[in-house]
């Protein structure tokens, strides 16, 4: 190798949190608490104080590798645990408190959970697996809700004051895990996925970038989505990097508060699942003079497809813009991004279409899509394959070793998402593999169908999911959820959408229901839909 090169300095976390209070000190760090009052506090604090928790989890005798969790809703001690833990060398392992308790012992116990650092407010939940977790040494509580620290835990708050605010962080190797974030296990157990320093500073640093997420010290972020997923999508990464103002919405995650933050806060950029903001889109349509959001640059919606119509409807009906991106658990976890490129512009309609697509990877992250052989297919918009990606911020494998056929032997991760990629790279997701629909040997894709149900005025959320057919194997039935007031019956549906689709891909059954059941993180649940309508077909037949 030549000489004369650069340094080899290492990407770490810990570098995140130096620049964070040396660099961006002033920055406000907004925080939402449970009686909905907001502290204030600045990227200065959160330096000292996550200095202080890395000193105090050394004093409690964690060491390089250990994992510390938690279990909390989104704020600033949360933020702490994000930056503290691993400068300090340790993970810092973020437990779904949407899960069930025994999902959750199972977790907690996979991870080695030695530590954990747990919200006043959550007790009760974590009360019921904590007596499983098998090696907890220690229990940190945030008093969020003002209360006692209860017996036998520490006080969050009394164990930094013990701490010294100096730090000096220990030499770190980038490629040391940072954070342990578990998939949320639709089908079969959750899988960790380890993220190193490495792979988590290289995310922010690309996720930062205009054309990907896009942050800058003039924006104000709104991470809706839990910082428990996927580390709240980097998000509060790349705001350290940046100097970007972060607002936290704690448990407050109904449209009326997140919409009244926002407006309150003047935030620039929000991010979470479309749930979230279809709930968001109904409130603005049903009350759009009351709210100013024109402080709002974009939203970024990911997790679950958003549907063209809600996009259109932001945008049409409230001036407000929409990012849509892509990513997974196993990819740290930005991996697309649905910019409409430049030459691409001037047809509405077309845009449209575009940034419905899943977008097109962000620089480092390489797409294919493959036949059931594993043979390439070619990227003409059309052929239907399994999505594989590869790149520096994509799992190689998982915690523990388990799923090792999700890797391929030439390096890529198979995601289990049915896609179309076009020529020019933009990746159209049309099921997930578990989701699909297989009728007569055709492939019916779900998210086409609920994409075109939900542009129905009279429909709030559409599911399609896969009911068991005699002749055919399966067939698409829609369940819908109507908007409050509306009407709308099975055959005003199917010919909404009739003029979109082939005849044997329109839904052969619609029911109505309440309510779409959703998972921990808020996507529609669809294994629920088929255990309970699975077989509606077969006892009408
Ligand atoms: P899980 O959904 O299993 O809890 P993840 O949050 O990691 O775990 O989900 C990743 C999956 O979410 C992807 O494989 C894909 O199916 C889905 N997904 C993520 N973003 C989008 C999107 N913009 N459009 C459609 N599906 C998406």
């Amino acid at each position: 190798m030549l000489s004369g090169r650069m340094m080899d300095f290492p990407l770490t976390i810990a570098h995140l949190l130096e620049r964070a209070g040396s660099v961006h000190g002033h920055v406000e760090v907004v925080s939402t608490l449970p009686d909905k009052t907001r502290h204030r506090g600045t990227f200065a604090e959160l330096h000292e104080r996550s200095a202080r928790l890395a000193n105090a989890l050394t004093k409690l005798g964690v060491k390089a590798g250990d994992r510390v969790a938690t279990f909390a809703w989104n704020h600033r001690q949360h933020l702490e645990c994000y930056l503290g833990v691993p400068a300090m060398g340790a993970v810092v392992h973020t437990l779904n408190l949407r899960l069930h308790p025994t999902e959750l012992a199972y977790i907690a116990n996979h991870a080695d959970d030695q530590v954990v650092v747990v919200d006043l407010s959550l007790w009760p939940l974590f009360d019921k697996f904590r007596g499983e977790i098998k090696n907890l040494r220690h229990v940190l509580v945030v008093r969020d809700t003002g209360g006692p620290a209860p017996e036998g835990t520490l006080d969050y708050e009394a164990v930094l004051a013990d701490a010294s605010p100096t730090f000096d962080p220990p030499a770190l190797d980038e490629n040391a895990a940072a954070m342990l974030c578990y998939t949320s296990g639709t089908t079969g157990n959750p899988k960790g996925v380890l993220y190193s320093h490495r792979s988590t500073v290289l995310h922010a640093m690309i996720a930062g970038l205009p054309d990907a997420i896009g942050l800058s010290a003039d924006d104000v972020v709104l991470p809706v989505v839990p910082m428990f997923h996927a580390s709240a999508w980097g998000l509060p990464y790349v705001a350290a990097l940046t100097g970007t103002r972060i607002v936290f919405p704690g448990p407050h995650l109904d449209p009326a508060s997140l919409v009244k933050l926002m407006a309150e806060e003047r935030v620039t950029v929000a991010a979470g699942v479309p749930t979230i903001w279809m709930g968001i889109l109904q409130l603005l349509d049903a009350a759009p003079e009351k709210v100013d959001l024109s402080c709002v640059r974009t939203m970024i919606i990911g997790g679950s497809a958003a549907p063209a119509s809600m996009i259109e409807g932001f945008s049409k009906r409230h001036g407000l813009e929409v990012t849509h991106a892509w990513g997974m658990t196993e990819t740290n976890p930005l991996g697309t991004v649905a910019r409409v490129k430049r030459h691409l512009r001037g047809d509405a309609a077309k845009e449209l279409a575009l940034r419905a697509t899943q977008g097109f990877a962000v620089p480092f992250v390489e797409t294919r899509h493959v036949d059931s052989d594993g043979k390439v297919l070619a990227r003409d918009g059309q052929v239907m394959g399994e999505l594989e990606v590869r790149g520096p911020w994509v799992a190689s494998s998982y915690f523990g070793d388990e799923g090792a056929d999700r890797f391929t032997d030439d390096g890529w991760f198979k995601t289990g998402d049915v896609v179309r990629i076009d020529a020019e790279g933009y990746v159209t997701i049309t099921d997930r593999e578990k989701d699909v629909i297989k009728s007569g040997g055709e492939w019916i894709s779900s998210v086409a169908l609920e994409n075109a149900l939900m542009s129905h005025p009279a429909v709030a959320e559409a599911a399609v999911f896969a009911a068991k057919h005699p002749k055919w194997d399966e067939r698409p039935v829609a369940a819908i959820v109507l908007k409050p007031d509306a009407k709308a019956d099975k055959d005003a549906l199917i010919e909404h959408i009739r003029p979109s689709f082939p005849k044997f891909a329109l839904p052969d059954e619609v029911v109505f229901i309440e309510q779409i059941p959703r998972t921990s993180t808020g996507k529609f649940l669809k294994s629920k839909l088929r255990e309970q309508y699975g077989n509606i077909l077969v006892d009408k037949a």
